[in-house]
C-alpha cells in the first residue's frame, strides 16, 4: 500500500514546487538502498522504508533513490506528474 506521508500542499517556502515522496511499503523489500543514498529522506522502519518527510525540494538524490529501488517502491511526484523513478 502506498503510504501518503504528508500534506501535498506542503510546498517549499520560497514558492518552488515541492516534490511529494511516497514509498509503497507493500512492495518495499527492505534493501535499505534509499536510506543509504538519501538518509535525510528515507529510513528503515522495521523491515520497510518510509519517507521521513512527505515533500522535498527538487533534488537529484531523491531521483537517484527512486531509480535505484529494486522494487520500484518509491514514487516522486511534482503535482500530478510523476518525475521518479525515471524511465
Ligand atoms: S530502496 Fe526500495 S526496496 Fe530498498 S528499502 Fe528503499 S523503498 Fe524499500
Amino acid at each position: 500500500m502506498t503510504e501518503p506521508v504528508a500534506d501535498p500542499a506542503e510546498a517549499a517556502a520560497d514558492g518552488t514546487a515541492a516534490w511529494r515522496v511516497t514509498v509503497d511499503r507493500g512492495a518495499c523489500l527492505g534493501s535499505g538502498i534509499c536510506a543509504a543514498l538519501a538518509p535525510g529522506l528515507f529510513a528503515l522502519d522495521g523491515e520497510r522504508s518510509r519517507p521521513l518527510r512527505g515533500t522535498t525540494e527538487p533534488d537529484e538524490t531523491v531521483l537517484d533513490a527512486a531509480d535505484s529501488c529494486p522494487a520500484a517502491a518509491i514514487t516522486v511526484a511534482e503535482g500530478t506528474e510523476v518525475v521518479g523513478p525515471r524511465p
